[in-house]
């Protein structure tokens, strides 16, 4: 018996369903419609959080589903391996942002016990040392600039000027030059590219619009895909894996889509969850073309290169209750993913995206590992790092991935407002959604997807 099926047997899912409107009621002030129905059938493409959710929705406002998944399983971007350590390690989505948000309230009402704040120290690479943000907050010796860096963190809702790249308007208030690896990894790295790849104006509308909170949570028992698959058990039957969607016809009364496989699928409304790499990349052709400010926002909205590592060690070699470690050249984020999950192991972890993620793309995964200890080595003098690695790793890069061609959506120059675009349905039969056309600040995240899958079923039912 599969692990869904046998959660559906314990009975652990119905009070979810039921008490749904309820359940999200915290952070969602509109319902969705109430004895609003929607009486015709609805094919999802793509099996991610935003389609597993869009399918929850619509069920329940009486539509007939079917979930088109190219790959052979669903979670798209959320993915654990289960082999590696003694607990899942997230592959994609690792951290759930943000207290008031959908995901959060999906873990607290699911799986409470699992759900753990990040508690620990965080450490930054500062001329060759790891420094706490107190330190570089605090030190009299840096003149305030870790102070002013943090600050702007908090700050781009208020940006007063006009449009420039995060790491322009770095170099405008003169920021000093060895905080700009930190300053990459809070804020670049961290939103799936580089400063150099962030405009000021998407990241004023994204600061402004974003109210989920900066908490950060994690799940200490669990993968996240399986907090979807205890919410969500019904849906999982609606899916057909290995459909890859080739083609999207749109001018008759159904519309009609068509997979590699040949096969022709046809319903009254077509919901598009598929990642916006999958779109730049014209994976999908679309009959009429998509209206050219569709086409133009898929171009202007930025989408990431990314990859994320685990690294073994038999014994640690980082100081007690390490969570991250930022300012790396090869990694700028790496996170202690063992503190918190797992007493007998000692699993590092790594996220490069942007330019670090095509700097490591270009070599053999060996060689990445090899100067990432190398690198590891500089910043942990005399620890050991060589002789405590177990050799053992994951290397999982999103950009290679066919159906993904990346990690998530970023704030990229000249992409604000174009979400809200990008989202809009076409001729009331295509309809969007997928992290990238979540247009309330929360793009780029498992939260904002959900929400995006909300906003698209509001569309249809009212359509
Ligand atoms: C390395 C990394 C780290 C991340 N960290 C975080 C984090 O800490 N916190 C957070 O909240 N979020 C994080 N995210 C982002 C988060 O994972 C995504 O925002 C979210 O999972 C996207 O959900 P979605 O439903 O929009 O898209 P997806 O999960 O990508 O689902 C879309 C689905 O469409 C399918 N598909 C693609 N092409 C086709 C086709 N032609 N036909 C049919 N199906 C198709 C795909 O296979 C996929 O299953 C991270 C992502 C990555 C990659």
């Amino acid at each position: 018996m599969n692990r869904r099926k046998l959660i559906r047997q314990l009975g652990t899912v119905g009070p979810g369903i039921l008490l749904f409107p309820t359940l999200f009621s915290a952070c969602r002030k509109e319902q969705l419609l109430s004895g609003q129905t929607f009486n015709g059938k609805v094919i999802i493409i793509g099996a991610g959080a935003a389609g597993l959710y869009a399918a929850n929705l619509l069920r329940k406002h009486g539509a007939e589903v079917i979930i088109l998944e190219a790959s052979a399983s669903s979670g798209g971007r959320i993915r654990a391996n289960t082999t590696f350590a003694d607990y899942p390690f997230e592959l994609g989505a690792d951290k759930l942002r943000g207290k008031r948000s959908i995901f959060y309230d999906l873990a607290a009402f699911h799986t409470p016990a699992s759900l753990a704040p990040y508690s620990g120290t965080n450490y930054y690479l500062l001329d060759g040392v790891l420094r706490t943000e107190y330190f570089l907050k605090e030190n009299a010796g840096l003149a305030g600039a870790g102070a002013t860096l943090f600050q702007v963190l908090e700050s781009f809702a208020s940006y007063p000027g006009t449009e420039m790249t995060v790491a322009e308007y770095f170099n405008e208030i003169s920021l000093e030059h060895r905080f700009l690896k930190i300053a990459n990894a809070l804020v670049g790295n961290d939103l799936g590219a580089d400063n150099a790849a962030l405009g000021m104006m998407a990241m004023k509308e994204r600061a402004s619009l974003s109210a989920a909170g900066n908490d950060q949570f994690f799940l200490n028992n669990r993968s996240y895909w399986s907090l979807f698959e205890m919410a969500f058990p019904d849906e999982f039957d609606l899916v057909q894996v290995n459909k890859v969607v080739k083609k999207i016809t749109y001018s008759n009364q159904q519309t009609q889509v068509e997979t590699l496989d040949g096969e022709i699928f046809k319903a009254a409304r077509v919901l598009l969850t598929v990642p916006l790499g999958v779109l730049k990349n014209n994976d999908i052709q679309f009959d009429p073309p998509l209206p050219s400010a569709k086409a133009t926002a898929i171009q202007k909205i930025g989408f990431g290169k990314g990859i994320r590592i685990a690294l073994q060690f038999q014994q640690p070699f980082w100081a007690d209750n390490t969570d991250l470690i930022m300012g790396g050249t090869l990694i700028p984020q790496y996170e202690v993913s063992s503190t918190g999950r797992s007493s007998a192991q000692f699993i590092l972890s790594g996220t490069a995206m942007g330019e670090a993620a095509e700097t490591l793309s270009a070599m053999t995964e060996q060689e990445a590992v090899a100067k990432i200890i190398t690198e590891l080595n500089q910043m942990y003098p005399g620890t050991g790092v060589n002789s405590k690695f177990s050799q053992q790793y994951l290397f999982q890069n999103w950009s290679n991935e066919p159906f993904f061609h990346g990690s998530f959506s970023y704030p990229s120059p000249g992409s604000e407002y174009q979400r809200s675009i990008l989202a809009a349905p076409i001729a009331n039969k295509v309809f969007f959604a997928g992290e990238a056309s979540n247009d309330n600040g929360h793009s780029g995240t498992v939260n904002g997807a959900m929400e995006s899958a909300y906003r698209a079923v509001l569309e249809i039912l009212q359509s």
